[in-house]
């Protein structure tokens, strides 16, 4: 058997219905704004349950226009996480701004008990990343941040779909980032983002900052960037919207029954604590192992694509020298990275795979 990490050909084995969107937006010629975007801004920001949602080139865009929208640049600090996707930290980088990392809990998100001690006189915000599709303790978070004036950017790439106490994820920063690349839980064809905020103003002003901060064809009232969604990715991600509740149901049930088939196995394979308060979109699995490279081996063996997610933590990559870090400097981020590993989970697993999988790992360890 063979079990991919990919899910891009199951999805997208009958492309027609896509390709009769594409068709119905070429006789338009729209192929900027207007409509198709619109429209899709507005349903998205309903399954957000946000009022507001702003399209944007990428997710990596929708970090950086959020940052440089609040006034953070040059001389200042955001706190952020280092078990990461680089996007936030190069976001922050590229808005003029300086990174500073925070170490990880057990569920491999920011640990609160280590906030306060990263906050300096510059600090002037927190990017949140909800890791993997759970949520980060945002009310601790938060508490922390109304404390020292901080503003929060949620990164929420991982997280379409998932809440605290009900409380969706958007909910406690000044927006919340979206990213629509092909392997995110909702997708498109090439490149796309999105920033939810419950601010109108602020909405108003990213609108404008996304399209050179012209008002009209011919006035500019800010200078901005040109990270406009396309036109063609609205129409997709318009159809694939509704999916989302398949998408994350049964992303959900997968994740459910991988943390059940994993609880009796102790160190060997240890599922990260669930809270039951949080509704967790499982963008990956992700499981701190024993003997991780043997693992992967083992596994990519028998057909299984799993991967690690991420081998280097951020604050020792070569493009982050110039930040001081050194190894020791985040034990639980650097432990993670040696010990953990992703197994796929997608929408378009059938029982089978997710059995083959769970039977592989346990056989690993001798847990038949
Ligand atoms: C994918 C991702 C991004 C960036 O999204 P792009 O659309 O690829 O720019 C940002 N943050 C996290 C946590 C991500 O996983």
């Amino acid at each position: 058997m063979r079990v991919p990490f990919s899910y891009l050909e199951r999805q997208f084995a009958d492309p027609e219905p896509y390709l009769e969107d594409i068709r119905a937006l070429v006789s338009t010629g729209t192929f900027t704004l207007g409509e198709p975007v619109e429209r899709f801004e507005k349903h998205f920001a309903a399954l957000c349950q946000m009022p507001h949602a702003v399209g944007v080139g990428n997710g990596t865009d929708a970090l950086l226009l959020s940052i440089e929208i609040l006034g953070i640049g040059p001389g200042d600090e955001v706190i952020t996480t280092a078990n990461q996707f680089i996007a936030p930290a190069g976001a922050i980088a590229c808005a003029g701004a300086r990174p500073v990392f925070v170490d990880c809990d057990e569920e491999y998100m920011m640990d609160p008990g280590k906030l306060e001690a990263a906050i300096t006189p510059r600090t002037k915000a927190i990017i949140t990343v909800h890791h993997n599709g759970n949520v980060c303790d945002m009310p601790a978070i938060a508490a922390i941040a109304k404390k020292h004036g901080l503003r929060i950017i949620e990164d929420a790439c991982h997280a379409i779909g998932a809440s605290l106490d009900g409380v969706p994820v958007g909910s406690w920063g000044e927006t919340a980032c979206f990213s629509l690349h092909p392997l995110k839980n909702l997708n498109v064809w090439g490149d796309g983002g999105v920033i939810v905020t419950r601010s109108k103003e602020l909405a108003q002003k990213l609108s404008l900052y996304r399209n050179h901060g012209l008002k009209t064809r011919d006035e500019v009232v800010m200078f901005g960037h040109n990270s406009r969604l396309h036109s063609v990715q609205a129409v997709i991600g318009d159809r694939l919207l509704g999916q989302a509740e398949f998408i994350t149901n049964r992303r959900i049930e997968i994740g459910k029954r991988f943390d059940a088939a994993f609880a009796d196995m102790g160190e060997d394979v240890r599922v990260p604590p669930r809270r039951p308060n949080v509704k967790h979109v499982y963008f990956q699995y992700i499981l701190r192992v024993r003997r991780r490279d043997e693992l992967l081996a083992f596994l990519h063996d028998a057909g299984i694509e799993a991967k690690i997610h991420y081998p280097i933590p951020i604050h020792l990559q070569e493009g982050a020298k110039y930040l001081g870090y050194k190894p020791g400097d985040l034990p639980v981020t650097e432990e993670d990275s040696r010990r953990i590993i992703s197994l796929p989970l997608h929408q378009h697993l059938t029982d089978d795979e997710v059995a083959y999988v769970i039977d592989t790992v346990r056989s690993f360890y001798h847990a038949a």
